[in-house]
């Protein structure tokens, strides 16, 4: 029979929420056990800055360690073995279950803390004992009370003891738990870029809905199943949501045929906006969130984007905005995009590659080549057409 383990939860910022606290807590739970799944808890409960975790029977608990891992406002999370409140079981079978996270390292302390005051033993006591014990069975360790390797803790609770140590542990994301700041739509390409721009912003408690447009023959159903798979990774992070599926075909082809060439991006992305925004508007979106960093393309100058600015009422969060390419790609690994970023995609800005872009557009001329379609028909249009699906974690 193996030790019954359970996880330690630790946030961060969170804490500085002063009087929203037990809020940001309780949102922070609620996406804790959405992200685990219905089952694999079985309680949960927060307690001086910290969430004990009790698994469910059964439960693989590093797997869920690792799972709850990507939920933000998460600093640490750590391993702890439960044990029942008797001294002589502490310390034999407790230093036993710590000892594989002590192997690697050098020097350690013990703190101990008790909320039981009945218990036999007082902090300082049982710090002693348990650091004889360490000492006793690991012998390539010291103590070092100012700078240990790890702090091997012990707390006596009520109804049982918690042995653990601080070298347990998997890292989190930090960031601020997602739905604390409101909720924004993401235009998600296929490419590198969009995903990592709304992982970002939910790290930061935006909670996310999303928007893909299609020129389907010109852009394949591949194409958007690529969108997809990207949707998915994302929602590992943020939950489910809902990503909305616009067919820009007929659009695209009304721009091309009608605006002068330097102006056919500008204008396109201008509608694109035009059509978010209207969809935002409709999911009680705050905000429109884009892949774009300063200075990538043509259209990304910073003319370029007062243009694309312009077209639109609502606030346009664009986290990337002065990172470089490497920058985004290293993002992209870490979260787990990028592999499916890289596959082959055409993307709906494929269905027309002006020769010779503005880099230093003004925004009169634009609406000028703008004045040769009937932008709010089109926009409509879009808007009515546009599917929908939603998007789970897999
Ligand atoms: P990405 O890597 O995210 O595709 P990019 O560098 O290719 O970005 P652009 O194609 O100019 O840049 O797009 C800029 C931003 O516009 C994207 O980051 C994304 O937010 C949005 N966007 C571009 N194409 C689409 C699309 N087909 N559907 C939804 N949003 C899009
Ligand atoms: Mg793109």
């Amino acid at each position: 029979m193996g030790v019954k383990e359970i996880l330690l939860v630790k946030y961060g910022e969170i804490i500085l929420k002063g009087l929203n606290r037990s809020k940001f807590e309780n949102m922070l739970e609620s996406n804790i056990k959405r992200t685990a799944g219905a089952d694999a808890i079985k309680e949960m409960k927060a307690s001086q800055a910290i969430i004990y975790i009790i698994p469910a029977e059964g439960v693989d608990i590093d797997a869920l360690a690792k799972k709850i891992s990507k939920v933000f406002g998460i600093l640490s999370i750590i391993k702890a073995g439960v044990f029942p409140k008797d001294m002589d079981v502490i310390l034999s079978e407790g230093v036993e279950y710590v000892a594989p996270f002590l192997k690697d390292l050098k020097t350690f302390k013990v703190e101990a803390k008790r909320s039981d005051k009945k218990f036999p033993y007082n902090s300082p006591e049982i710090s002693r004992l348990m650091g004889g014990e360490v000492l006793a069975k690991c012998h390539h360790l010291k103590v070092n009370v100012n700078e240990p390797d790890t702090v091997v803790r012990v707390e006596i609770r009520d109804n049982e003891a918690y042995v653990f140590a601080d070298s347990a542990v998997t890292k989190g994301l930090g960031g601020m738990p997602v739905r604390s700041n409101g909720r924004a739509t993401l235009l998600i390409s296929g490419g590198i870029d969009s995903p990592v721009a709304g992982w970002m912003m939910a790290k930061r408690g935006v909670e996310i809905e999303a928007v893909h447009f299609c020129s389907p023959p010109y852009t394949s159903e591949l194409a958007k199943e690529k969108v997809i798979s990207l949707a998915k990774i994302l929602a590992q992070y943020t939950g489910g949501y809902t990503l909305y599926i616009v067919p820009f075909t007929e659009q695209q082809l009304a721009i091309r045929d009608n605006c002068p060439e330097e102006h056919l991006t500008l204008v396109m992305r201008r509608m694109m906006m035009k059509v978010a925004e209207k969809i935002a508007q409709r999911n009680k979106s705050q905000a429109l969130i884009t892949g774009e960093s300063l200075g990538q393309v043509a259209s990304q100058t910073i003319e370029a984007l007062g243009v694309t600015t312009d077209a639109v009422n609502m606030n346009i969060l664009r986290p990337l905005i002065g990172m470089d390419k490497e920058e985004i790609i290293t993002i992209a690994r870490k979260i787990g995009t990028f592999e499916t970023s890289i596959l082959p995609y055409e993307d709906c800005c494929t269905v027309f590659v002006p020769k010779h872009p503005t880099t230093r557009p003004k925004i009169e001329s634009v609406l000028k080549s703008e004045g040769k379609i009937d932008m709010e028909y089109w926009v409509n249009k879009a808007v009515e057409e546009t599917e929908w699906m939603r998007i789970e974690a897999e």
